[in-house]
This record gives C-alpha cells, structure tokens and sequence, in this order.
C-alpha cells in the first residue's frame, strides 16, 4: 500500500551506505618528501630562474612589493616551464571577488606561431589578466565608475597547481581591481589594512629603540569547521543542495551520541577523506596540521600552522576548495554552512590573528624584559581600543545570514563583541589602571623596578571557550567568523581598526611627553586612560548566558542579531572615515560593498524562502495529506462497522486524524504568510530596507513554519517519510 517512490529512495541510501567500501590511498611517505610539490616557491625560483631575476623576484615577494614589469616575462617562461614539466595544460588568475568563493576562468597556454600550435606564457598574461568582471558584482559600485577590471598576481603568495582529471591548471592567486583603480576584490582591502598596521606598529618598534625590523606583519591562523553526510543523504536534501542547511528536520533524540563525538576515535571513513584531503594540501603547500572531531555529531574541524594574512587567507580559500573536492570523491558531502542542522552546533571559523616584526618577533607576545612587556601592553591595549571602538564593524565584518543561525545560539559567541584576556592580564591592567604597584607576592608577577611595569609571564592556560575575541596566549582569537566565510574581511577591518588604534596612542604618548620626560611613563598614563576607556568591552564570564546579554546592555554595547541591521556599521561615517583614513577602501568603494553585502542577504534570504516553500508543497504536505486520508479511510470504515468498534478504540483514530490535519493546516497557513512576506518585500525597491523587512518578518516566518513540519516528521509513517532524518543525516555513515 504505501508505493510511494521516496520509500525506496531513503531506503536505499540505507543499505548502500552498509556496504561503503573505504577508497584505497596511495601512500606518499613522509609529508616533507612531498610538502609544496605543486607550488611555485622560492625553491623552484632558484633553480628556474636566472641569478638576477631570482634574487628580484625574492626581494619583491620579501618585501611585499609589486614585482618589476622589466622581469615579469622571465619569471612567467619558467612558471610556464615548470607548470609544463608537471602537465599543466591551463593558468588562471585566481581571486576572491565579493561574492562567492574564489573566481577564476581558465586559459590554456595555447599559441599560434606562423603555423604551428605552441605553448606560451607572457609577463603581461602573468601579471595582468582580464576576467569578463561584468559577472562579478561590485555593488552599487558599477553605477558610479565603469566596472570593468583587470586581475593582477599578487606575488606575496606564491602560484600553485591544482590537479585536474587530466592536466592541471596553473593558478595565480590575484587581486581584481577596477581600470578606474578601485578594489574590486576582497584581498586588495586586506593587503592595504596589512600595509597600514605595518606603518602603525613601526611607529611602535622604532619608539622602543627597534633599528632593525623592516616591516610588520600579520599572521593569521584559521581553525576551519565542517559537517561530513554521506552524499546519498544530501541528494536527497534540495534544502541542503540549494541553501546549504536543513530547512526542516525534527531533531535527533536528546543525548544522542552528542557528547562522546568530541573525544571519541575519527571514523575510519572520515579519517580516509582527511587524509586525502591532507595530502592535496601538503601539495599545496597549506600546512594542514591539526586534525580532530567537533562537537556535533558528524562534525570537523582542520587547521593549519599560521602564516601571513594574505597566504592564510588565500590557504583558508584553498582548504575549502579542497575539503569539498576530496569529499566528492569519497561520496560525502561537505557542509560548510554555519548552521546545517537547526538545534545542533554550528560551524564557525576561528580566526587566530597576530603580529610578527621582519626579525620574526611575535608582537602580542609579552617578550623576556621589561622594555618587552612594555611594548607588548602598548599592542594589547590598542587592540582593545580597537574592538571598543569598531565593535560594530567587526560585527559588520563577520555579518552574513548564514552566521545569523549561529551567533547567540548557545554554541557560538553572541553578537555581542568582547574581549576575553584571562585572569593574569585582567589584574595587570587592572593595577595599572589604579596606578599600584602589582603584589609581589603573586608568583607571576615580579617587580622590575621601572615605572611599576610588572613582568608578563606567557600564559597560555588560561581559557574561555565562549568569547567571541579571546586573548590565547601569543595571539588574539577572533572566534566570530562563520564557517563559509572569506577571512579577509574580519582581518583587514581588525588591523584597519588596530592600525588607527596605534596611531592615536603614539600620538598620545608623544603629546605627554612633553610634560612627562621618561617615555615609559609617559607610555603607562597613556595605557591608563585607555584602559579606563576600554573597559566595557572586558568580559571574563560566560559570553553564552542570558546574565551576559543583559549585564551586556547595561554596559550600552551593541548587540545586533540580525545582519541586515549589523550591516549598517559599514555605512557609518565613524567607520567610513577610519576606514579610508587608514588606506584600507576609497570611498565609493565601502559604498559598493555595503550594496553588495545587502544584496547577498535579500538575495539568501529570498532562495531560502522559496526553496522551503517548494519542499513544503512538493515533499512534506504531498506525505502528510497521503497519510491523512489513510486514517480517514480507517476511520471511515471503523465508524462503518458501527458498533463493533469501542468508542476509545476509534478516539485514538480520529484523534491521530485530528493532529495530522492540524498540523497540514498550521503548515499551509505559515506558508501563505511566507508567500505575503515575500510579496510585500517584492514592493520595496529601496535595498536595505527590503533587507531589514526581511530580517523582521521573513526570518521568524521561516522558522515558526518549520515546526508543524518537523512535528509532522514526529508522526508520520517512517515510510511515506520522503527527506533523510537528522537522525539519518548525523548518526549513519
Ligand atoms: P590553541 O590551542 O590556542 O587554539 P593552537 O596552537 O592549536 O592553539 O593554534 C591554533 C591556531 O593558531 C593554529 O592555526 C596556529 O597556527 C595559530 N597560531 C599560533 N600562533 C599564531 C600567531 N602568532 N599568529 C597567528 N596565528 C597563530
Ligand atoms: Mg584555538
């Protein structure tokens, strides 16, 4: 009786999935044998390139230059070469343009000479290509300048080649810029903010008495999280496909598997796919080094050693791309959505952010002597003016509907932005801002005796896994960042904001030591009064509590849920003015992206809305009425038969009868306010406002429809049941 085509659809997954048989890998031997054997590096450099080039092209990529026209011919002839000698039949230049992950259109080598085909690589195609940028979205941008752009090698990360089924593609990582000059990309802004927090924190160095270090830099490591389904499961989900979560999904019974996940053994399945995975990056150079379960069930998480900004960005783009080819591969699906499954942990993007001096010192660490700690509690302190300050752009920064789901949701950070620094560095900021001399009875603590500067022991076991911006250690810990996030935004907001920080600080000391004549003095009233200043911004607590969202609001910080509302920092002219003050965007350019950014929502928000209602029409109410009318006809025939049935036995029918067509009519009712919403958004031509309509009404819409759906999902007949259960989804593979 019930032959109906979803039964065997789901079933079959079933049994399929019993006889997985693992993918044979190859084995490589040690990883150093074959660590970056895809990439263009210095190594290669050397050896393909003549003497003089190579040594220009070393000091380019050293110093963060643009590279020399006069050798960019050579250098493209023995990337060609080399590219060549490992199949390489195409190049492109490979960039994150504002939407999307990365852009890149193939071109192959390929050449008319006289008659014959033969393959060529240019300077000019090596330095400058020309993507078709009509296909890429600038905002409102293309209404005030021609959009129209070039992309050119950034060469601060260094080409690398992504294997094909047959010929690899040479890929230049690039940034994509307007020919009237403006940023067209997302990692132009991010090396501009690099450049301007290296001019910042140079201020720093040389008033320590730093002769030596050239330059500062970034370091940026991202903790990448993810789901793992079979992929069997995910065809079966167009919610999944087409969204990247769950629309809809009664939750797995409590307590299920939820806890052991954590610290139990990896799969054997999944440990296959990770090191698969693994092995293409090591190819790649992206030093993949941690490994480990999350806490959802089904959930992962990969990190590797950190490296400059814009390298670690570009490597956080790769692993991405990587994770879901090799997930392919091994039939499963790679779920990068910050929220796939309602109820359960999210996905997010923890993004360990420091500084380094040329010399290789690590700038948030507090170093060995006093002068050390010093200069460390001037960076510390500026970072917390900038989080005090930009809080809301950071928010802006890590903004998507995605990350919406999860933010707040008792998993991940609130939207509220603090910074956690631990208990010994709360104490030390705390007695210099009451000017005392710190205890030195405390065992970390000792008195050095100039200017009551207390000595910095390094800490790192001090934690606090639920601020979203946490001191650990060496670094700061910015843990907002959604899982399918670009990381370039949050960091070049945050060293934008760190740079302007810097600068008003130095500004500060040297304006006092014109009374005050001992620098570090002078340095530690100006510590004082921000510390004073930034003070609201310091939580230790636990940032998941409801105490946390009031204590919060007292305190006046923002706490915005919604991203259409947290986008409005962009467009704030506090922000637009540090902004371009620090050289990180012009000023048509914030306004292209603010455009862009509203635009991804409605156009998210949109998508979800009609996909959700399609699966309700086509999947779920379709299953919920075929077993409405099988109980109405046991119930027409019980009550046929008469008397024979007692009262309580036919109840219990029509009841069932009852609940099913309650809910079939909750369900139909959701929908049509959906279909309003969405009618009503359709009439609004002014962009964010139709963003914050939808932030308003569609989002909870979505969301209260979906649970006579999944209370459906509670009663119906497992078999008449069409879409893989969460409990399928997350506990089978
Ligand atoms: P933790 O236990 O604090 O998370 P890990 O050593 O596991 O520390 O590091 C987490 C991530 O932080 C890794 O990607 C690591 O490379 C990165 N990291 C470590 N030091 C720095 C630094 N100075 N700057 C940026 N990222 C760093
Ligand atoms: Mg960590």
């Amino acid at each position: 009786m019930l032959n109906n085509q979803s039964i065997s659809a789901r079933k079959e997954v079933l049994l399929k999935l019993s006889k997985t048989v693992l993918p044979k890998l190859e084995k490589d031997g040690p990883i150093a044998s074959y660590f970056e054997s895809n990439v263009f590096n210095e190594k290669v450099m050397r050896e393909m390139l003549p003497k003089d080039t190579y040594k220009k092209l070393r000091d380019t990529i050293r110093k963060g230059e643009k590279l020399d026209l006069t050798i960019a011919n050579t250098v493209a002839h023995a990337m060609k070469e080399w590219a060549l000698s490992k199949g390489v039949t195409h190049f492109t230049h490979w960039f994150q343009p504002q939407t999307g992950a990365t852009a890149e259109k193939h071109d192959s080598f390929l050449e008319y000479d006289e008659n014959h085909v033969l393959e060529r690589f240019r300077g000019s195609q090596l330095v400058q290509g020309e993507p078709d940028a009509s296909s890429f979205p600038s905002g409102g941008a293309r209404t005030t300048f021609e959009a129209r752009g070039y992309t050119m090698w950034d060469p601060s990360s260094p080409a690398f080649i992504v294997d094909g089924p047959s010929g690899g593609i040479l890929c230049i990582p690039s940034v994509f810029i307007s020919y009237t000059g403006e940023a067209l990309d997302k990692k132009t802004p991010l090396l501009r903010s690099m450049e301007s927090i290296s001019n910042s924190a140079m201020k720093v160095l040389k008033m320590f008495g730093n002769n030596t270090a050239e330059r500062v830099v970034t370091t940026i490591g991202t903790e990448q999280e993810y789901f793992l389904i079979d992929k069997a499961f995910y065809h079966l989900r167009p919610d999944l496909q087409i969204t990247g979560r769950t629309m809809l999904g009664a939750k797995p019974p409590k307590g299920q598997q939820m806890d052991d996940h954590y610290f139990g053994s990896i799969k054997e399945r999944v440990l296959a796919f990770m090191q698969d995975s693994e092995r293409e990056l090591y190819k790649l150079g992206v030093p993949a080094k941690t490994r480990h379960n999350e806490v959802a069930p089904h959930q992962y998480e990969v990190a590797p050693i950190f490296a400059e900004a814009n390298v670690g960005s570009d490597r956080n783009q790769m692993i991405m791309e990587v994770l879901k080819k090799v997930a392919n591969r091994h039939n499963l699906a790679l779920l990068l959505h910050e929220k796939p499954f309602a109820g359960v942990n999210g996905s997010g993007k923890h993004n360990n952010w420091s500084m380094s001096d040329s010399d290789g010192n690590n700038l948030l660490d507090p170093g060995n002597t006093p002068e050390e700690n010093l200069q460390f509690l001037v960076f510390l302190v500026a970072t917390l003016m900038a989080v005090h300050k930009y809080g809301d752009l950071l928010r802006m920064s890590i903004a998507s509907a995605g990350n919406d789901h999860r933010l707040g949701a008792n998993e991940a950070p609130p939207a509220i932005i603090s910074v956690f620094l631990g208990e010994r560095l709360n104490r030390i900021l705390d007695d210099i801002k009451e000017n005392k001399p710190t205890a030195k009875a405390d065992d970390y603590i000792i008195d050095l005796g100039i200017s009551k500067l207390p000595s910095i022991m390094r800490d790192n076991t001090d934690r606090n896994r639920t601020s979203p911006f946490a001191f650990t250690g060496q670094k700061f810990e910015f843990r907002a960042i959604g899982s399918s996030a670009s990381v370039s935004l949050a960091n070049t907001v945050l060293c934008a904001a760190a740079a302007d920080s810097i600068d008003i600080l130095i500004a500060d000391v040297e304006k006092e030591m014109k009374s005050i004549k001992d620098q570090s003095k002078a340095i530690l009233q100006v510590l004082r009064k921000y510390i004073i200043e930034t003070e609201p911004i310091r939580f230790e607590g636990n940032n998941y509590s409801e105490e946390w969202e009031k204590e919060a609001a007292k305190r006046g910080l923002p706490n915005i849920k919604r991203t259409a509302y947290a986008l409005d920092a962009f467009m704030d002219p506090k922000n637009i003015e540090m902004l371009i003050r620090q050289g990180v965007y012009k000023e048509n350019e914030i306004a292209g992206r603010y455009n862009t950014k509203v635009e991804q929502y409605i156009t998210a928000l949109e998508i979800e809305a009609d996909t959700f209602i399609n699966l309700i029409n086509t999947s779920v109410l379709p299953s919920a009425i075929t077993y409405q009318s099988q109980l109405l006809t046991v119930v027409k025939d019980m009550k046929a038969i008469g008397d024979a049935v007692p009262a309580d036995a036919l109840a219990v029918e029509v009841n069932m009868l009852k609940s099913v067509s309650e809910k079939i009519s909750r369900l139909s009712a959701g929908v049509k306010i959906i279909e309003d919403i969405l009618a009503e958004a359709g009439d609004i031509h002014e962009e964010p406002k139709k963003a914050k309509l939808i932030a308003d009404k569609l989002v909870d819409a979505l969301n209260e429809t979906r649970v006579p759906a999944d209370e459906l999902e509670g009663i119906i007949p497992d078999d008449l049941w069409p879409l893989p259960k969460y409990s399928e989804m997350l506990f089978i593979m």
